[in-house]
């Protein structure tokens, strides 16, 4: 049994790192920032300051007979637990380094340094449907774990929903909220639509009008984002690709990669294209983007990235920068959320002055 006063000791270390660790959390979590409505610049740590910091909240007492490896485990656990926050914020070095790809890798390590600020601007189209507010309230707790994010959330539709805008404001994430309906002509269409096409191309016109650095990123509303794929899209230069997991018989819809360069692209559906890649898997440079002005995403279905990517020229395959660790890792599922019949219509007088009637309202 160890002495009272060392056991205060420990307690007293112990206690310091939870209050350490408590306080990082809340500071990157973005909540002091972002309560006041837009949130501000933080200053970005790195990683390793941050683990320091914690280290140098532990004292230890060799003199005194307390085992050095316990506590040096337990300021371990604290270390360990203050890099995952940071990753997990972005604040600083991030799981996955500087986002080059093949840096920290998980859990962090030597490899890391500092991210340079740089906003993602994540473009999502979107449209009035039963799983709609679900979806987007899924995204939205995603992004508001990132740091440097700029949402620009497109609803197809001549009108904003007026619902849809409250929703929004709720998340504490950097927001546009814009319309662009799919033109009537192909909303008439039998078969495939361009979905999402018209949306996509108004938040690049936003793009265009208000963005001078930055990464520009399709997230579809339904899809599955790990938080750490937008810090490795942070850095591109001119376009960056990724894997994607695709819950189809392919599984994948990726760059192959052979010693570290590209030599093709593995996708259910190649259909002669020279970029035969998902939505969820590219990213361009904002720069890059406003170079070309006449860049746009086509109305032809089943193109719509190639079609896009095409339009970047001059840009070829070997230009493309591989990210998630040269393509090792799966940080983004295409993921589709199952399709359902609007609710039934509630019965007014029944429910008159309760809350079920307003509730109908959020729901489709
Ligand atoms: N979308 C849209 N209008 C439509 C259909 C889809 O704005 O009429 C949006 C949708 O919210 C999603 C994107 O376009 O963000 C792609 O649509 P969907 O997820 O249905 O396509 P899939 O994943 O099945 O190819
Ligand atoms: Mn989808």
């Amino acid at each position: 049994m160890l002495p009272v006063s060392i056991q205060m000791r420990i307690l007293w270390t112990l206690a310091m790192g939870t209050v350490f660790v408590v306080l990082l959390q809340y500071q990157s979590s973005g909540a002091w920032s972002q309560q006041q409505g837009q949130p501000v610049a933080r200053p970005d740590l790195v990683a390793e300051d941050l683990v320091s910091m914690a280290l140098s909240k532990v004292v230890v007492d060799e003199s005194a007979g307390v085992s050095r490896d316990l506590l040096m485990g337990i300021s371990r656990q604290i270390a360990r637990y203050v890099v995952y926050s940071a990753s997990c914020s972005n604040v600083g070095g991030g799981v996955f380094g500087n986002g080059v790809s093949g840096g920290g890798g998980y859990g962090g390590g030597p490899g890391m340094t500092t991210v340079e600020p740089s906003t993602v601007y994540v473009i999502t189209p979107t449209y009035r449907r039963p799983e709609q507010v679900a979806d987007l309230t899924r995204l939205a707790q995603t992004l508001m774990l990132v740091r440097d994010i700029h949402w620009l959330v497109v609803e197809d539709s001549h009108v904003k929903s007026p619902h849809l805008g409250v929703l929004l404001q709720s998340f504490g994430v950097r927001y546009n909220h814009l319309i662009a309906p799919m033109p009537e002509r192909f909303k008439k269409i039998r078969g495939a639509k361009p979905k999402g096409v018209a949306n996509r191309n108004r938040g690049l016109k936003w793009i265009r009008q208000n963005a001078v650095e930055g990464v520009v990123y399709f997230a579809d509303d339904d899809n599955t984002y790990d938080v750490r794929l937008f810090n490795e899209m942070r850095n591109t230069q001119k376009v960056s690709m990724w894997p994607v997991g695709l819950c189809t018989r392919t599984g994948l819809s990726t760059p192959i990669v052979k010693n570290g360069q590209l030599v093709g692209f593995y996708d259910g559906w190649i259909a002669g294209r020279k970029f035969p890649v998902d939505m969820a898997g590219f990213a361009v440079s904002v720069k890059f983007l406003l170079e070309r002005p006449n860049a746009q995403m086509p109305y032809k279905p089943g193109f719509e990235e190639d079609g896009f990517l095409r339009t970047l020229a001059p840009f070829e395959p070997h230009q493309i920068e591989l990210k998630a660790d040269n393509c090792t890792k799966i940080l983004v599922w295409h993921t589709q959320t199952k399709k359902n019949e609007p609710s039934l219509n509630v019965d007014k007088e029944k429910y008159k002055n309760t809350n079920i009637l307003s509730l109908k309202e959020i729901i489709v």
